[in-house]
């Protein structure tokens, strides 16, 4: 989301945009899947589960995605819930088929080659860029930052995020449960019932997140352990027994939810290296998007001084 923010504000400056998601699709922590079963692909959003609209700017935006009609009010998750449909990563989609993003590339480092940028990373194309900006999650712009601007690299350092295990389980049957969504009991964070959400179809679909801190006690540990955790704690959650799943899948966030610096994004204007992303503000959609917004309008102002 952040860096397709940015994107956006630059592109529609004049600037030329490439970006690089070492992803197989848009979405970052905005991720959608399905998984096949018999009675169907169930669907899941399992990265963030609704976004909040307080920025008036971000408002704007989102009048724009209602409009063309791929965001939409979640009023049973909370008053100003909003979701991508008929996915979450709907979103992501439709930002990301207005610029050239290359899909399924790492980058593992920056080179600074006759005062321009290269990316590293195996099979990255041999392309030279007068400015890099880095979307990423602190944890992981850190060690890119380190080798070229340590004062950017000391805010990622001292930025950090809590982990997720998420849980992904479809049933053959309704789980007998009034509401979709549970939150903070046990070990569970947050859980809803996905195919409750609007514009989903599919099978009963739930997606389980546990806490940071439970998360964290049990991070080395594999999916496989992890699942009989989270559809028990499901089942107790919702005090009912649950239906036998017919698909199931677990995810690990090691990055979920960021502390958030407040710093809002950085720029170092004689290198032409910047970062945005959620952990520059706080642990949220709209803050990425902020986040992004931020870091261009800083780039744009600084090129226009330096004319
Ligand atoms: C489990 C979970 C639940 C959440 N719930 C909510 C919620 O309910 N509401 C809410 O507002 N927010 C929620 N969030 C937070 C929200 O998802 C994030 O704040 C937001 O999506 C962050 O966007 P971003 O662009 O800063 O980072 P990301 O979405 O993490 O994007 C970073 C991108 O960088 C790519 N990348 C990383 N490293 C590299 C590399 N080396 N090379 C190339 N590409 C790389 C990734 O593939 C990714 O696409 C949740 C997050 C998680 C994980």
């Amino acid at each position: 989301m952040a860096g397709l923010s940015c994107a956006d504000v630059l592109a529609a400056s004049g600037w030329s945009v490439t970006l690089f998601d070492k992803g197989r699709r848009p979405g970052g922590r905005m991720a959608s899947r399905q998984l096949e079963t018999d009675h169907g692909p169930a669907s899941f959003d399992f990265g963030a589960q609704y976004f909040t609209v307080r920025d008036p700017g971000f408002a704007a935006e989102v009048s724009r995605w209602a409009e063309a009609g791929f965001a939409v009010r979640w009023p049973e998750a909370r008053a100003d819930a909003w979701v991508g449909v008929p996915a979450m990563n709907t979103v992501l989609h439709h930002l990301a088929a207005q610029h050239a993003v290359h899909f399924s590339h790492h980058v593992s480092g920056l080179a600074r080659e006759g005062g321009r940028w290269r990316l590293l990373g195996e099979g990255m194309p041999t392309m030279h860029f007068d400015a890099a900006v880095l979307a990423l999650p602190a944890e992981q712009a850190a060690p890119i930052l380190t080798l070229h601007d340590f004062e950017l690299a000391r805010a990622a350092l001292y930025a950090r995020s809590q982990p997720c295990w998420t849980g992904m389980f479809a049933f053959e049957a309704p789980v007998p449960f009034a509401d979709h969504t549970v939150r903070d009991h046990g070990i569970i964070a947050w859980a809803a019932r996905n195919s409750a959400k609007p514009g989903r179809s599919g099978p009963e679909s739930w997606v389980v997140q546990a806490t940071p801190q439970w998360s964290s006690a049990h991070l080395e540990l594999t999916p496989d352990a992890i699942a009989p955790h989270l559809l028990g704690a499901l089942g107790t959650a919702t005090g009912t027994p649950l239906p036998a799943p017919i698909a199931h899948s677990v995810h690990r966030w090691r990055y979920a939810l960021s502390a958030g610096t407040g710093l809002g994004c950085l720029w170092n204007e004689a290198q032409q290296i910047g970062a945005c992303g959620d952990w520059l503000l706080g642990p949220r959609v709209e803050c990425a998007w902020v986040s992004g917004r931020r870091l261009a309008d800083r780039m744009i102002g600084a090129a226009r001084e330096a004319a």
